[in-house]
């Protein structure tokens, strides 16, 4: 059975990370004997400059057709003037409502030997290994939002289906890891927030019960994560919090270039993509960091191939290739030996794949 996935490059670093993504994917697929047909389409600020519209429909239709949908990048200040629905970061948001993609997954685990690129103690990084699942489709980022002259409102809502189903993913995560959920809310103050807690509460006990479900506030859990980060497995939380909260933990992994992410639905395609934007000040020098983007591939085939051997060989292979001393310049030591470029990074993964 042939396999389609849409490779979506997009704007700045996104069209140099995504092609040593595609060239570990496409070797993947050789090594497995796979049927891989991969259909690339433009999004962004190159679909703007192309089509007039940062997501085209050929572009959506491809997408909804296809097995996964990979994306590089998207934005840059040539398209700073643009009006807001035609901006190249709209399209990312319509591609993850219009595919109905609810949950955001981002997975942080350190690589020991990147410990002195973060700013926290290197003890305080030891074990850290936790995923952070954000509701990507409500909240306050979706809700009825107005603004007079002199004031102006957003407002959150969520229903008990949402929650559910968002508790649900981190459920059947936790199973395959170290069984433990932290729910981040803020229900001491939000109605919206009890309404989570509740729901958690009923989802792990009547479903999941042989997971430790933990409950914290958005505030304590923002100290939490830098206070003692290796007690984190799961966490899941909303869009709004897990959006800062996701940011925030980068920071444990040492550069923004190194983390995944995958958006999932209920259904349909999954969307794998760096957590790193398109990062104007160094595109097309060869010098942007894969490995978030290669990591990407890892979860592609995780969860939407159902290739989970081939995904932890990947994650080895980007492992070793840092161990090696393999670093792209935003991780490389002062006085330490020559930073590899970007493709170079894609030839040290690929010569390390085993498969
Ligand atoms: P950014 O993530 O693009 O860059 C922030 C800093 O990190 C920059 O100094 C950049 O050089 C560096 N950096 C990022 N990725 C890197 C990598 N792989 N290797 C080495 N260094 C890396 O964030 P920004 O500068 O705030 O945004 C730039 C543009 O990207 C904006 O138009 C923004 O809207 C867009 N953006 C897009 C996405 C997305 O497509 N998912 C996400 C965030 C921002």
């Amino acid at each position: 059975m042939s396999r389609t996935v849409v490779v979506l490059p997009g704007d700045g670093i996104g069209p140099e990370v995504t092609a040593q993504a595609i060239r570990v994917l496409e070797a993947v697929a050789a090594k497995l004997d796979l049927a891989l047909e991969l259909l690339e389409a433009p999004i962004g600020g190159a679909a703007f400059d192309a089509v007039g519209r940062p997501l085209p429909d050929d572009t959506l239709a491809l997408c909804r057709a296809a097995d996964a949908v990979f994306l590089g990048a998207v934005g840059g200040p040539q398209w700073a003037d643009v009006a807001v629905e035609l901006r190249p970061e709209q399209a990312l948001l319509d591609l993850r409502r219009s595919l109905g993609l609810f949950a955001n997954l981002r997975p942080v685990k350190p690589h020991p030997e990147l410990a002195a690129a973060s700013p926290l103690r290197p003890e305080r990084l030891v074990g850290v290994d936790m995923i952070i699942i954000r509701e990507l489709t409500g909240g306050i980022y979706f809700g009825k939002r107005g603004r007079s002259e002199s004031a102006a409102f957003d407002t959150c809502e969520y229903s008990v289906s949402e929650v559910e189903r968002i508790c649900r993913v981190a459920g059947r995560l936790a199973l395959e890891r170290r069984r433990k959920v932290t729910s981040v809310d803020k229900a001491n103050v939000l109605d919206t927030s009890r309404l989570w807690r509740e729901t958690a509460i009923r989802v792990f006990t009547t479903e999941f019960p042989e997971i430790e479900l933990e409950h914290l506030y958005i505030d304590a859990a923002a100290m939490h994560l830098l206070s003692r980060p290796a007690d984190f497995d799961v966490i899941v939380t909303d869009n709004m919090f897990g959006d800062i909260l996701s940011d925030e933990a980068s920071m444990l992994a040492g550069s923004l270039g190194v983390l995944p992410s995958a958006s999932l639905g209920a259904a349909g395609p999954g969307l794998y993509e760096p957590i790193h934007g398109s990062a104007p000040d160094i595109a097309g020098r060869d010098i942007a960091n894969p490995c978030g983007a290669i990591l990407s591939i890892a979860m592609l085939l995780r969860h939407s191939l159902d290739l989970p051997d081939a995904a932890d060989a990947v994650e080895l292979a980007v492992r070793d290739a840092l161990e090696t001393g393999t670093r792209t310049a935003d991780l490389a030591v002062t006085g330490g030996a020559k930073p590899t470029g970007t493709a170079g990074f894609g030839d040290a993964v690929l010569a390390r794949l085993a498969l």
